[in-house]
């Protein structure tokens, strides 16, 4: 009894130390995430609508996962190793399933910066083809600013795509198929779509803000055709990057179709009636855009549309 016990007590002891030992890596869960499930082993947590000055910005991107039979995808994971950790704990309440594939729909920090998190999963970290470039351009900008965010990891603490789509791409989860989408310069330089074949739901990452104002660090044009594309598309669910999910496609889209529709216009008579950007920017300082959430991008949006708009 007496032997059988302290045998026990070994296990349970070796049990502790694979465990202690096997998860060096992992940084302890400091932050809590709250999931729905809006279609069946389909997993998503709605960022907070915060400015990127706030102390929750790590935590402002909607981000989720996706299990299948033999295994699980997440997609995008926040902005810090925080958010990236709470999010893998929350996979391990709902499955014991590998997370086989990490999915960053684009390169800003609020949808990256968690990627490490997952590296003792051993996944297959999966972007566009151009995201090694966004996300590399930006790592002595990430490592200044968002040192708190990356705490944490050993290097490298942004986690580069190990797979890149040009095109499309079908990942298999077992009886679930994604299909990834490379998209043209929109949003940003390598925005990537994801969507769930089985329940036709659609990912946009950024290609669409939901109530928060659409952030322009790609192309204005580009973005605009991306819209016009997919505005007729069936979807009986899309899970955007910012804001509530939606279920009323493509109403959400026309919103932001019609705000980045004056965007050009504005910029355009700017051009034409021969003003400087200061004078835009100045004039535009006075006037917010209506019914939009964190407004502030919006004189940025106005340099990268002028500087886009101007040599056409
Ligand atoms: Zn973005």
């Amino acid at each position: 009894m007496l032997g059988s016990m302290h045998r026990a007590h070994r296990l349970l002891l070796s049990g502790l130390l694979l465990v202690w030992v096997a998860a060096p890596l992992g940084a302890p869960v400091t932050h809590k995430i709250t999931l729905e499930e809006p279609a069946p082993g389909l997993f998503v947590h709605q960022g907070q609508s915060v400015d990127t000055d706030s102390p929750a910005r790590a935590d402002m991107a909607n981000i989720g996962f996706i299990v299948g039979r033999k295994c699980v995808a997440v997609i995008d994971t926040g902005g810090s190793v925080a958010v990236g950790t709470a999010l893998r704990a929350q996979i391990r309440q709902h499955t014991a399933l590998p997370v086989c594939f990490v999915i960053n729909t684009h390169g800003h920090f609020d949808h990256a910066l968690g990627n490490a998190a997952f590296a003792e999963d051993r996944p297959e970290y999966i972007g566009h083809a151009e995201l090694a470039t966004m996300l590399g351009g930006s790592e002595a900008f990430f490592h200044e600013h968002f040192a708190d965010e990356l705490r944490g990891v050993p290097e490298p603490a942004i986690v580069l795509p190990t797979r890149t789509v040009e095109g499309t791409l079908e990942l298999d989860l077992g009886e679930r198929v994604l299909r990834l989408r490379a998209q043209p310069v929109a949003h940003s330089m390598a925005d990537l779509t994801v969507e769930d074949v089985t329940t036709a739901t659609l990912w946009t990452g950024d290609l669409l803000f939901n109530g928060r104002l659409p952030v322009l660090d790609g192309s204005l044009r580009g973005w605009q055709a991306w819209m016009r594309t997919n505005a007729s598309a069936e979807h009986p669910l899309v899970i955007p990057g910012h804001g509530p999910l939606i279920h009323d496609w493509p109403a959400p889209l026309r919103l932001q179709q019609v705000y980045l529709d004056e965007l050009e216009r504005t910029v355009r008579t700017a051009i034409a009636e021969g003003l400087f950007l200061e004078d835009l920017l100045a004039a535009a300082s006075n006037t917010a855009p209506a019914g939009w959430q964190i407004v502030r991008p919006h004189a940025r949006n106005l340099g990268r549309a002028w500087r886009e708009l101007e040599w056409e």
